[in-house]
């Protein structure tokens, strides 16, 4: 059936009636017409941003829409008032066994998102949803439940994916995602970036894409939604989020650019930075698939959490940037002494206490790390030039806060983690790397292994050519890839050995391109390291 193929229902006063009355919402004797969410007629086809799936658990799952039939309006096309939308879960993809089902009220208050806890399912099944409203029906989705508690499950599948700057490119490498039938995607952040409309990148090339020419930069709630509408907009995005689970957490850009607790680096006035931070993550909220437990309070936001995949991983998610010490030294390349100061930190001191608490619980074979910036230590003189005398560290990544990099390595040793991964992304770069036990010894011995995936378009076309590579790898001995092309890094994890695969697209200037896997590492389940396959 096409968009314009489908029904609406004009606003059925008598419906409207009936509802209220049968409900008995009655004050004076007068029905209260506002008290329930309304039957409305839409405009245009309201599932326009698609369906989502996130927060996996072995009983259930979290299914997302939101309503807007005029996607990038200000309202998203919505009238103030409430709207209802029915739900259901089946065991089929034809939607014939429906197996759990209700109502929901989609509020102009959350942008007409609509976010329902689904439970009561069975461990490690594929389940299938979608959402009806005013006689439109949306996308069937997928999604798939954990697998029990400490159940033996012999393997899984799943993607590292995020920086998907619209304008830069096709979301091709998310179209390839959603082909490969995941049991959940980890997103690591940058799902929107902040900046005005432009005409050319940083570096002066044409965009792939042109924004509307009126979106500034995003700086209150209207202009988040609006970004968010523009990119969930997306067909490649939106086949990524009917096809699996989304473990979502933000970075930068969901805010501002390189921003730190609470300020970010334009040192703007705290209170407007608070306010941009209030604004920001209510708008995340309304498009993420997640928990009510992540509904923002004011410009704070609970995002890091825990998932256990049976026995076989313990996921953190962690949040790198609410917490973290404000940016050390003069610049975002630099090493100076403050960075090495005993109080920096990344994760602040609950979220450190409440990761150690995780892995010394963890029982799984694998620990996985799921955050956006670069753990390992990173000299990037060869990166940003030819090879200064100084040493230059990252500042905006866990070399900007090497005191609290060394807690968690410590962590992971005390808590006699087996086999670590740490899950990257953020520098639009593939990369692999071991993790030194000490950092300033970056070729000695390691503990563990840290994936980053590159941008899904951020940068636009890539190439497999990386310029002063030798170079790179001598100064870098616990960097073992290095590729600048588009993509996602796709995770094969089984209880003896786990491999990651480096998915590349050829092009994201034009739609369609096919996908490749350019290089693949094994890590051995109790042997930290990689192993070029
Ligand atoms: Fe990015
Ligand atoms: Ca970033």
């Amino acid at each position: 059936m096409s968009r314009s193929d489908r029904p609406l229902f004009a606003l059925d006063r008598r419906t409207l009636l009936k509802g209220a009355l049968g409900a008995g919402l009655t004050a004076g004797g007068w029905p209260l017409l506002c008290a329930g969410p309304a039957r409305a007629q839409f405009k245009a086809f309201p599932f326009s941003l698609g369906v989502a799936s996130g927060e996996p658990a072995p009983d259930g799952f979290v299914i997302w829409t939101r309503l807007a039939p005029e996607p990038l309006t200000p309202s998203g096309g919505m009238p103030p008032a409430p709207a209802e939308v029915t739900w259901e879960v089946a065991a089929d993809q034809g939607m014939q066994r429906v197996l759990r089902s209700g109502k929901a009220s989609a509020r102009a208050e959350a942008a007409h998102s609509v976010h329902v806890e689904v439970e009561g399912l069975e461990p490690g099944r594929d389940y299938f949803y979608r959402f009806r409203a005013g006689g439109a029906e949306s996308a069937v989705g997928r999604s798939r439940t954990l697998p029990a508690p400490g159940a033996a499950v012999s393997q899984l599948r799943f993607a590292s994916a995020g920086c998907q700057k619209w304008e830069e490119g096709y979301f091709t490498a998310w179209r390839r995602i959603g082909e490969e039938n995941f049991d959940f995607v980890v997103h690591y952040g940058d799902y929107i970036y902040e900046a005005a409309a432009a005409a050319v990148d940083d570096r002066g090339r044409p965009l792939s894409r042109v924004m509307p020419p009126d979106f500034g930069p995003c700086l209150t709630l209207a202009d988040y939604r609006r970004r968010y509408a523009l990119y969930k907009g997306d067909p490649d995005l939106q086949a990524a989020h009917a096809s699996c689970a989304f473990l979502p957490s933000f970075d930068d850009h969901e805010v501002a650019n390189n921003w730190t607790a609470d300020a970010d680096p334009k040192k703007k006035p705290l209170t407007a930075f608070l306010s941009r931070r209030v604004a920001a993550f209510q708008a995340w909220y309304e498009h993420m698939p997640v928990r009510r437990s992540a509904l923002p309070r004011g410009p704070d936001i609970s995002a890091y959490r825990a998932f256990c995949f049976g026995n076989l991983a313990d996921i953190a998610v962690l949040d790198t940037r609410q917490y973290r010490s404000h940016r050390a030294c003069a610049e975002l390349f630099d090493s100076c002494k403050q960075a090495e100061a005993p109080e920096r930190t990344m994760l602040g001191a609950a979220q450190e206490r409440w990761l150690a608490d995780i892995l010394r619980a963890a029982n799984g074979t694998w620990q996985i790390l799921a955050q956006q910036v670069l753990f390992s230590r990173l000299d990037w003189r060869f990166f940003t030039g030819h090879g200064g005398a100084e040493l230059e560290l990252r500042m905006d990544a866990w070399d900007g806060a090497s005191a609290g990099r060394n807690r968690v390595l410590k962590m992971l040793q005390e808590t006699r983690s087996a086999n670590p991964v740490v899950l990257t992304g953020d520098l639009h770069r593939g990369m692999a790397m071991e993790i030194s036990a000490n950092p300033d010894d970056p070729g000695g011995p390691c503990v563990g292994v840290e994936f980053l995936a590159t941008s899904i378009s951020s940068d636009g076309d890539g190439s497999r050519n990386v310029r002063n590579a030798e170079a790179i790898f001598r100064q870098n001995p616990h960097l073992k890839f290095l590729n600048v092309e588009r993509g996602y890094t796709r995770h094969v994890v089984t209880p003896a050995r786990w491999q990651a695969d480096f998915r590349a697209v050829q092009k994201v200037s034009t739609p369609g391109a096919p996908i490749l896997t350019r290089k693949s590492f094994v890590v051995e389940a109790g042997r930290p390291g990689l192993v070029d396959v």
